[in-house]
């Protein structure tokens, strides 16, 4: 078990772009003509897609009308009949995923007792709630991912949890912290108005309710809301279809056992499709994929997790781990800095090089997997890494060597039409009896979906019309006692669950100052809101990354953006620093107000 020891200490939370700048002599490199000759290759292949697409999200459909349904949830019994709640608690958390239940529990140690969840879903886990596809794993390790490991005495079961297992940890800890007792589920919030006179949050939900919140803690987050590609005759297709994170188990069966006489389509390979492919080529009589853009798939090195290895962890190991990973962060940045010598563009020429070797190393696995040679060309990705969300699997690339699974290659051009029997491509129609929709989610931005008014009347959204504006993208001025989690302006994070916990830990202490202090409102200063807006931007664009990469997500569909509209790009150590800064001296960046 040495070796399981070993591993399981590995911080794969700190999977990060790689740190080849630093160590860029210590592997073999190539010529640079021979980087510089993939980079064109990139080049073509993002143009390529970019000449196909409408811009940015236009290709993207709303789910309305007929693809309302597409939103429904799956999961309930039925749908809950219950009066319209009108009352007042402390603290309000919109969205019921791991925002609410890691911050919650640190109001609660700080002895909060009144808070709520209002979920649109049937229960807590937000994202686990909603995505329970076949297959569904986090590609971080548990140990790293899942929250509050060490106040829920829990070590999970995997070196990377799977799905229920992450639905029953949410489910877990809003026992523990008695969040179910005030919580409402099956309930969207509409609009979260400040009465300036009470100064108090009003919530209104599409169940007409009226609840009053000292505190509201925006935890919707950024991935939440189904999105269909807009493809022409989609409308008229007969079979079943549905979006991943609505898997319609009805149909295929709790383990897929339906689908042994179906012919089944997957539209879109991003990271969900990576999850469900390899289920679904097992068990389905035929399976046709088809792609727009192949995912990176690198090895996915899973095991259960070592009894004695778990027996051996003493309390508070997880937070030792945290801190470990932070300080990581923190020695790579400081050697970054103090690399002597070296040009900006020399940093960014080997960074893109290293980059490039991992790419090819992902192209390499492909051939000595996938034995048709036109399929393996057709699953290589032709981007730099990180331009996409890298993905882990085992199954995947091997599936494609299953006689009853097809590769339909769209080759940048995406499924543009869909027939009656299924989608269109090439003039050929590729009958299905079910189409299921992986083509991910909308970006959210806060404030989109859910109408949010501030002092003076101004709408969040009014207010970031000329770019989003925050402190930490967590506060913003003029929206009092208001906390924003998983936004626009904060640190990017690939476990997101760190970033989040540094974000419930802040907000949590903000909370408990105001408290403490017996103040009645607090908010940040214009001062401290512009300073970080010119942070973030002063971070971003030092390299012409969004533009050079192929269309994703990740660069807002290859649509030009404000520099303010993104991550904070300083560093997750920075942005540590820059929230224990601001509260070891609160009033340089807050206004407090009491009666
Ligand atoms: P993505 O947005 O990553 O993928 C959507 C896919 O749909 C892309 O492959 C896209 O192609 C494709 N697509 C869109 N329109 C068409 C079309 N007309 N024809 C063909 N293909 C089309 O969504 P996912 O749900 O896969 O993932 C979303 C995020 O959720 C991930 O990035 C990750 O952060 C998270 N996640 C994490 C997982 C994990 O931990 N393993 C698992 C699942 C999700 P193109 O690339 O060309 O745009």
């Amino acid at each position: 078990m040495a070796d399981t020891e070993a591993k399981n200490k590995e911080l794969s939370s700190s999977f990060q772009m790689n740190n080849d700048v630093l160590d860029y002599d210590k592997k073999k490199r190539k010529p640079q003509e021979y980087y510089e000759g993939i980079k064109e290759k990139f080049a073509e292949e993002r143009d390529l897609r970019l000449g196909y697409r409408p811009p940015g999200t236009e290709m993207y459909r709303p789910l309305d009308g007929k693809f309302a349904d597409y939103e429904q949830d799956p999961y309930i019994d039925e749908v809950i009949e219950r009066e319209p709640i009108v009352d007042e608690v402390e603290v309000l958390f919109i969205g019921g995923g791991f925002s609410a239940l890691l911050t919650s529990a640190r109001l609660r140690q700080k002895g909060v007792e009144s808070i709520r969840i209002v979920e649109r879903g049937g229960d807590v886990g937000g994202t686990w709630y909603w995505n329970r596809y076949p297959g569904i794993a986090c590609d971080v390790v548990s140990y790293d991912y899942l929250p509050l490991l060490d106040e829920m005495e829990y070590i999970p079961t995997r070196h990377y949890a799977g799905g229920p297992e992450i639905l029953a940890h949410c489910q877990a800890i809003a026992k523990k912290y008695e969040l179910y007792d005030l919580a409402v589920f099956q309930t969207t919030v509409t609009s979260t108005i400040w009465d300036e006179q009470e100064q108090v949050w009003e919530v209104t939900t599409d169940r007409n309710d009226r609840m009053r919140a000292k505190f509201v803690i925006c935890a919707n987050g950024t991935l939440a809301k189904p999105r269909l590609a807009l493809i022409d005759g989609m409308e008229d297709y007969e079979g079943v279809s549905f979006h991943t994170s609505r898997w319609d188990y009805d149909f295929t069966g709790a383990e897929l056992e339906n689908l042994a006489d179906k012919r089944v389509g997957i539209i879109g390979t991003g990271a969900s499709a990576v999850q469900i492919i390899p289920n679904v080529g097992a068990t389905a009589k035929e399976l046709y994929v088809f792609q727009r853009t192949p995912s990176s798939i690198d090895i996915r090195d899973d095991w259960a997790t070592d009894p004695e290895w778990a027996a051996r962890q003493e309390p508070g190991w997880q937070a030792i781990r945290r801190q470990k990973i932070i300080d990581k962060f923190r020695y790579q940045a400081e050697k970054r800095k103090n690399l002597v010598g070296i040009t900006q563009e020399e940093k960014i020429r080997r960074q893109e090089n290293a980059n490039i070797d991992a790419m090819m190393r992902i192209h390499q696995r492909i051939d000595e997997t996938v034995e048709d040679p036109e399929t393996a060309e057709s699953l290589k990705p032709w981007y730099m890494l990180m331009c996409k969300r890298p993905c882990f699997h085992n199954e995947y690339l091997p599936t494609f060597n299953r006689p009853n699974v097809h590769l339909v290659d769209t080759k940048g051009k995406g499924i543009t039409e869909i027939g009656p029997k299924g989608p269109i491509f090439d003039g050929v129609e590729y009958e299905v009896d079910v189409l299921i929709y992986a083509t991910g989610f909308e970006v959210q931005q806060t404030g989109i979906y859910n109408r949010i008014v501030g002092e003076g009347g101004l709408e969040l959204n009014e207010k970031y019309t000329d770019g989003i504006r925050t402190v930490l993208g967590i506060h913003s001025q003029g929206y009092p006692n208001m906390f924003i989690m998983g936004g626009y302006q904060a640190s990017f994070q690939f476990n997101l669950t760190d970033l989040l916990q540094v974000q419930g830990d802040h907000i949590a202490n903000v909370i408990d100052y105001v408290r403490k202090n017996d103040i009645d409102t607090v908010d940040v200063t214009r001062e401290a809101e512009e300073w970080w807006v010119q942070e973030v931007i002063s971070h971003r664009g030092k390299t012409n990354r969004n533009a050079e990469c192929t269309p994703g997500y990740y660069n807002f569909e290859g649509q030009e953006n404000r520099r303010q509209d993104g991550n904070y790009n300083g560093g997750f150590h920075a942005y540590i620093d820059h929230i224990e800064s601001m509260q070891s001296d609160w009033d340089s960046t807050f206004v407090f107000t009491k009666d």
